[in-house]
């Protein structure tokens, strides 16, 4: 499939990335996943703002200009020859002998083009299984950074308890999922953790409160604890890729009635005419 690396499209297998990079070192860069739905990308203008933001934040100099940066994942997009496919975008900062201090060199650029990580019509149907896990990151989680260390080691333990997301808690209150955001339904009322820096400010966490706002569906930010998380109706996780996912367990345990509950399924669908262009965006 196709990349791009510096200023060069390459095919996603070619070793365009020499061993002194700092993404590659140090994880000492920022990202963001755009998801372009019928050759359209999802949102573009907000994952841009967050990958600016994100890049400020850890004080990385990409000064690229948003039009020729759009340019290029436009152009991306039209040589990946695909229609429905995910967009990776990847800034570091930049090629020089490893040493921690910031170096003097141009930052790097990486994206990839990729098919649609489909997830299976049949688990977005019956709704997901979860586990719970302390949230061990940092407390600057608002900043999309590539260190992903306790991400992928309590996703992993999830998948070897057969579930797709670990959710995370800290101070006994839930944070996010390790790739996503969590939302809880109680008495019809949809309530998720508000922003702050324990949490990714996630662009699909925006499209659920614009959809609710528009249905008039009653959206709080509100700090759910564990045991709320249990008592929900219905729970559901949202991310990028995996859209509005429906959660039907927590570690072994029902929520609600096992199902898919109707305010998930009623913002699931309008989130798709979103998706689709129908309405809003
Ligand atoms: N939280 C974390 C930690 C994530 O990695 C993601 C996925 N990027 C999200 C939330 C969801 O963000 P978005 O809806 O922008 O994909």
């Amino acid at each position: 499939s196709v990349a791009y690396f510096n200023g060069r499209f390459v095919d996603s297998r070619d070793p365009v990335v020499p061993i002194d990079e700092r993404g590659h070192q140090f994880g000492d860069g920022v990202y963001e996943v755009i998801r372009i739905y019928n050759n359209k990308p999802f949102m573009l203008e907000e994952h841009l703002d967050r990958l600016y933001m994100s890049a400020e934040a850890i004080a990385l100099p990409f000064r690229e200009a948003r039009e020729s940066f759009k340019a290029v994942i436009f152009e991306l997009i039209s040589r990946s020859n695909l229609t429905d496919l995910d967009v990776y975008v990847q800034i570091t900062r930049g090629m020089a002998a490893r040493n921690h201090l910031f170096p003097d060199c141009p930052v790097s650029i990486s994206m990839t083009a990729k098919p649609f990580r489909s997830i299976s019509a049949e688990l977005r149907e019956k709704g997901a299984k979860t586990i719970l896990h302390p949230d061990e990151r940092w407390t600057n989680c608002y900043i999309k950074s590539l260190n992903l260390l306790p991400n992928i080691l309590a996703k992993q333990k999830a998948h070897e308890q057969g579930c797709l997301e670990a959710i995370l808690h800290r101070d006994g209150k839930i944070t996010e999922g390790t790739s996503s955001n969590v939302f809880v339904v109680k008495g019809g009322r949809v309530q998720t953790t508000p922003l702050s820096r324990h949490i990714l400010a996630g662009i699909t966490r925006m499209a659920v409160q614009r959809v609710a706002a528009e249905l008039g569906v009653d959206f709080q930010e509100k700090y759910v604890d564990l045991q709320e998380l249990y008592e929900a109706d219905e729970l559901f996780i949202t991310s990028t890729t995996s859209e509005i996912m429906p959660v039907v367990q927590v570690d072994g345990k029902t929520i609600g009635i096992g199902e898919p509950g109707p305010v998930t399924r009623l913002l699931q669908k309008h989130y798709k005419k979103r998706t689709e262009g129908v309405s809003g965006e």
